[in-house]
Order: C-alpha cells, then sequence, then structure tokens
C-alpha cells in the first residue's frame, strides 16, 4: 500500500492513541502503563522491543537490505499540573498533565513505526525506535547509560517537538545551537546577623546578596558578546524573618542558560563575580552548580535532511524555516552530542481551536492536524537518511 494512502486511513488511529496518552498521564521515570502500551503496539506491527532506562523502550527494525541506522527518539512524561483544558478526554490523573506535547509525540513515533514496519522489504539499514522517560528532568542520559546508541551502533538521530509558538503547518529545523544548555546553581551568603539599628557591627548577607543579582546581570554584555544569548535568572531568594534583626544568611538559586558553543565561560565569570563582591563586604559563599541540560546543537548536515523532507511534506518552502531557537532546555542533547543529530519543531498553534497556550500550562493543547505532519517527518527522514550514499 502506498504510504500516503496508509497514513490517510491511519489517522483515527493517530488521534485515538494520542488521547489515550493524554488521558492517562504519568510523571517522569513512573511511565509504566505508557510503557505497557507502547510494548503492545509495536508487538502488533511485529517490531521487536525491550525495556530500558525503567520505563522507557528500545524498538528496532531492521530493514531487509543493509545500511546504516537511524534512531527516531520520542518523549513520554507529563508533568505535574492540573490541567484545565475541558477536553473531554482530559487527565483522569489528578495533579498529572501532558502539558508539552509528549502524548502528541508518542502518537506520532508510533504510527511512523508502523508504517515503516510495512516498507521493511524495501528498507536499507535499520530504524531504532527511542520512547524515553523523563525528559522533563533530563531522562535521556539513563538511556544512554544503557547503550541505546550500541547494538547496533547509531549513526544518526532526530527528535522532534510539537509547538505551541509556531503555527500549524510549518516546520522550523536550524543548523547549529537550537535549544540552550541550562545549569542550575544555589548560592549560599554567610555574614554576622545583628540588630537593623547598629547594621555595621554585622555582615549583611541581603545587602550583599543585592548586589550579586544586579551585578551578574552585566554578565550578558560586559564580559560576552552581546550576541551570544545567556540568561542570568534567579528564582528563589530566602533570608530573615522578622523586620528587626539582620539575618547570618541567605539563599539564592536560579538558572544560567546559554546558547552559544563555550558558554561554560559564563559559569567561571558568574562565580568571579560573586566572589569579589563577597570579597568587598567581607562576606562568604558557597556555590553550587547542577547540570540541567547540555546545549543542543542540529549537525547542519542531518537538518538540511530534515528541511528538505519537511520541504517535500509541506510542499512549500516558505513554511519550513530555521529561525525558531529557544532558551528552553531539551535533552535530546545527549543524543546529539554524541552522533550527528536533528531536532525540529512542528508548528501546533491554531488561534481557533484554542491551542497557543505555553508549554507547561493547565491549559495547554496541540491541535491535531500537526500530528499528521510529526508522524510524516519522523517517516520521511529516517527514509531519507536510509537512502543517502554513504
Ligand atoms: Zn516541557
Ligand atoms: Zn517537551
Amino acid at each position: 500500500m502506498n504510504l500516503k494512502k496508509h497514513l490517510e486511513e491511519l489517522v483515527p488511529e493517530l488521534i485515538c492513541l494520542r488521547r489515550d496518552f493524554h488521558q492517562y498521564p504519568e510523571l517522569g521515570f513512573k511511565e509504566f502503563q505508557t510503557q505497557e502500551k507502547i510494548i503492545a503496539y509495536l508487538n502488533n506491527t511485529g517490531i521487536e522491543t525491550r525495556k530500558i532506562a525503567k520505563t522507557g523502550v528500545k524498538a528496532i527494525l531492521s530493514g531487509e537490505k543493509q545500511g546504516r541506522t537511524i534512531l527516531l527518539r520520542s518523549d513520554m512524561d507529563a508533568l505535574p499540573v492540573q490541567e484545565e483544558t475541558g477536553l473531554k478526554f482530559q487527565s483522569l490523573h489528578k495533579g498529572v498533565m501532558h502539558a508539552c506535547g509528549h502524548d502528541g509525540h508518542m502518537a506520532m513515533l508510533l504510527v511512523a513505526a508502523k508504517l515503516l514496519a510495512n516498507l521493511k522489504e524495501s528498507i536499507a539499514g535499520k530504524i531504532i525506535f527511542a520512547f524515553q522517560p523523563n525528559e522533563e528532568d533530563a531522562g535521556a542520559y539513563k538511556m544512554i547509560e544503557e547503550d541505546i546508541l550500541k547494538n547496533p551502533d547509531v549513526d544518526s538521530a532526530f527528535g522532534c517537538h510539537l509547538w505551541s509558538q509556531l503555527k500549524t503547518g510549518t516546520i522550523d529545523i536550524c543548523d547549529g545551537p537550537v535549544m540552550a544548555a541550562s545549569h542550575y546553581f544555589t548560592l549560599n551568603i554567610t555574614g554576622r546577623g545583628g540588630h537593623a539599628g547598629f547594621a555595621h557591627e554585622s555582615i549583611d548577607p541581603i545587602f550583599v546578596s543585592s548586589h550579586i543579582i544586579q551585578a551578574v546581570q552585566a554578565i550578558q554584555t560586559r564580559q560576552i558578546n552581546a550576541l551570544h544569548p545567556v540568561v542570568v535568572m534567579f528564582t528563589s531568594i530566602h533570608g530573615g524573618t522578622n523586620t528587626t534583626t539582620i539575618p547570618g544568611k541567605v539563599i539564592l538559586q536560579g538558572s544560567i542558560r546559554f546558547l552559544v558553543d563555550k558558554g561554560c565561560d559564563v559559569l567561571k565569570q558568574f562565580e568571579r563575580t560573586v566572589k569579589n563582591i563577597c570579597h568587598l563586604h567581607n562576606a562568604n559563599y558557597d556555590l553550587e552548580f547542577k547540570i540541567g541540560n547540555h546545549m543542543l546543537s542540529n549537525d547542519p548536515s542531518m537538518a538540511r535532511l530534515v528541511r528538505r523532507a519537511a520541504s517535500d511534506i509541506l510542499k512549500d518552502k516558505q513554511k519550513v524555516t530555521s529561525d525558531f531557537r529557544t532558551m528552553a532546555g531539551e535533552d535530546f542533547s545527549e543524543f546529539a552530542n554524541r552522533v550527528p543529530s536533528a531536532y525540529a519543531f512542528v508548528g501546533a498553534r491554531n488561534n481557533s481551536k484554542q491551542t497557543s497556550y505555553p508549554h507547561h500550562h493547565p491549559k495547554f493543547d496541540i491541535d491535531e492536524d500537526a500530528l499528521v505532519l510529526g508522524t510524516k517527518l519522523y517517516v520521511k527522514t529516517a527514509l531519507a537518511f536510509l537512502k543517502e550514499v554513504i
């Protein structure tokens, strides 16, 4: 059966899968039911599967001819959000919601797997379907640790995200840096507590903290090129208990994000500023960084291949853009740092269907018309990659 016709037939199934995942969302590394559904669906299509990374799935489709191997990835996890969409297939799990579109990704990749399995005889090479748990908290690394990129060795990886900031009917794919690295920090400033009426006898950590919060904002323009995107955000500050006592300590937390190679220098510049301001005021500090995501950077030749597939799907080059980058993080970077990879955004915004809420919002929803485009993008990218002359 030809691919287009087969997909048309599978559209009701595609929507049904997405709605079922939506109705029964599960948090990161707790996607047990989701994992079982994925395995059952793939086994029904004759694709071998195995569990990986606790709640993930690795499936391998071997074409009947020799060739390279491409990995197609979908994330699986939902968020700790109480849904407010009022959809008839609204979440039945209290306080848990697919508010990022991963329900759609799983449905798209499952239907793509079924379509590709049907073409097995003509496929030269292998396709790995990677259903990854806990994207929202860097679950990809666990798959890497459990050798998702080996047996068989993966040559390239592709992933995509349904995106509510881009209109349905558009696909965006950039060369190079596309989603930011994120590093989280906890900074303790220790001074000496005392009475607010004779503050000169104390070392005021609130005053020191306020200097630091202001001063580190200069890193973006005064210490690095302003054309290199960097964000330093404080998202939590705690210290003190009343109106007359200077506290002994303030705890600050936040994140540093960057979308530029060698961006890790920003962490050193941040610490240098903290150290010098503390020295100026005779305070002490303790600073800890935790990595959230590495920067996600697209391999230009893979991005070109995806762009061609997207043009073919949308039949209009104008609708394939290369200008969407975001300071949000994405752990697909774990794959992209190891094999040449590409990550695309599939527009899912349709104002008439109320699908323009931001990701992670309690009213977030996707335009289901975008599911067909995402499915095609998985299929066409895999076929184009495996057809390319090595
Ligand atoms: Zn998300
Ligand atoms: Zn997401």
